[in-house]
């Protein structure tokens, strides 16, 4: 019997015993490929032999030194290495030990920034209706997915929510695709001006959309027009990394390839590659600025940031992208595995859309493709297909997310940047064999 309280108290799950490379083992010596990464997390897979010395080594020198006392190498150096990868006008770091934990501080940072510069009236967040922000109070108060949301509404920080940038959903017939970008934008003007400009602080958005939709980017120039909005109503942009950010589309931060660069940006997951749990806030000049010339400190904290061997993790993590040039391969291998998903599923009667950037793609399942009609959700299809992908040696993330209201099933792939032509094969294989037997 277990004495952990799991996400699905009746569910029986195997014991995860070991990893290496693209597998994960179970106790019976069962063997998966991890083809979700997780949550998009094991960029580097598993048991990478140097982030194990890197482990070691950190440990051996210094594993936890508090942020009151002490300030420590690996965090200064990762911090070093973040900025300079940062989209222009980048300039500091903060670390924390998760997504959620990101999220909650970029919002506080926000909310400084505007009672440090005399404009404490800025305090509504815009958000997105179809997005994952986290589980804490107020990430899952800018997350816009009602299934998490709904039984601790009382609790919630009120946030304001918009329709996302959704083409397979909300783009018009005839509409091109510049056009509905502007119209999906025209959105957050809409409501910054119902609530009135100045008592706006920030819109939160993750560039492609995560753990509620199954990789959902945005069309080209939405992104674009977002932050003329934003700049022209002195609204903050959020830009929420946290899955699709860290090299996952091909690039370091996804939002690159929109052209944009955020005020603050939240980035986890694929930072420490699941060697530790870490995540962090890049933030501007401007917003380091207004800290440094107020106050002279950010109000809030947590014992485990900076965490010695959480940077030294991430560092190890970092390097070893950049060493083995594996973005290169998530580019190469992003594009063979939207091929084979395409030449697999574009004619599956219940895929309706396919999706995604460098390796992070996604899958929406429908009943009926020519009216995008969801499958029930008391079928749980996404969990079905989860089980019988299991059953198969292969993990993908389910994802269930609101459309319209109704709930809708997703299939996220983000399988490590190791991987090769041979496994996304594999996995593409395995997974159609998931999907038709869990959609028969
Ligand atoms: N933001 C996004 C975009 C996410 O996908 C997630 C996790 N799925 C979070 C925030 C929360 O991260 P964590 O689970 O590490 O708290």
């Amino acid at each position: 019997m277990t004495r952990i309280l799991h996400r699905q108290i009746h569910a029986t799950l195997p014991v995860a015993s070991g990893g290496k490379g693209i597998e994960l083992f179970d106790s019976d010596g069962r063997a998966y490929i991890d083809a979700s990464g997780g949550a998009a997390v094991s960029c580097l897979g598993h048991g990478h032999r140097d982030l194990i010395a890197a482990l070691h080594a950190q440990a051996d020198k210094l594993a936890y030194a508090h942020t009151s006392f002490f300030t420590n190498e690996p965090a200064e150096t990762l911090a070093e290495m973040l900025i300079a990868g940062a989209p222009q006008g980048m300039s500091h770091a903060y670390f924390v030990s998760g997504g959620s934990e990101a999220v909650e501080a970029a919002l506080k940072m926000a909310r400084q920034f505007f009672v440090e510069t005399g404009r404490p009236e800025r305090r509504n967040v815009i958000a997105r209706r179809q997005s994952y922000h986290g589980n804490t109070l107020g990430a899952l108060a800018a997350g816009g997915n009602e299934w998490r949301r709904a039984q601790f509404r009382p609790l919630l920080i009120e946030t304001h929510h918009i329709d996302p940038c959704y083409a397979y959903r909300y783009r018009e017939a005839g509409e091109s695709e510049e056009a509905y970008g502007l119209r999906a934008a025209k959105a957050l003007e809409d409501k910054i001006l119902e609530l009135g400009s100045d008592t706006v602080m920030a819109f939160v958005a993750e560039p492609v959309v995560g753990a509620t939709a199954g990789a959902v980017p945005a069309v080209p120039g939405y992104f674009r027009r977002i932050r003329e909005v934003c700049d022209r109503y002195g609204v903050l942009l959020i830009l929420d990394e946290v899955m699709c950010g860290m090299g996952r589309t091909g690039t370091l931060h996804a939002c690159e390839q929109d052209g944009v660069v955020p005020d603050l940006m939240t980035i986890a997951k694929g930072l420490g590659g699941g060697y530790q749990p870490i995540g962090a806030v890049l933030l501007s000049g401007r917003i380091f600025d207004a800290f440094a010339e107020g106050s002279g400190f950010f109000q809030h904290g947590h014992t485990y940031m900076c965490h010695p061997m959480a940077c030294a993790a991430a560092l190890a993590v970092q390097e070893v992208i950049d060493r083995d040039r594996l973005l290169d391969n998530v580019k190469a291998m992003g594009a063979h595995l939207a091929r084979r998903l395409s030449e697999r599923f574009s004619h599956h009667a219940h895929v309706g859309d396919i999706r995604g950037r460098g390796l992070f793609m996604g899958l929406e399942l429908v009943e009926d493709r020519s009216s995008k009609e969801p499958f029930d959700p008391s079928r749980k299809l996404h969990a079905r297909i989860k089980r019988e992908a299991m059953a198969r040696g292969l993990l993908v993330y389910p994802a269930g997310g609101t459309i319209d209201g109704a709930r809708g099933d997703h299939v996220l792939l983000a399988p490590p940047f190791i991987i090769d032509r041979a496994a996304i094969d594999t996995i593409v294989e395995r997974l159609g064999d998931a999907v038709d037997a869990a959609v028969a």
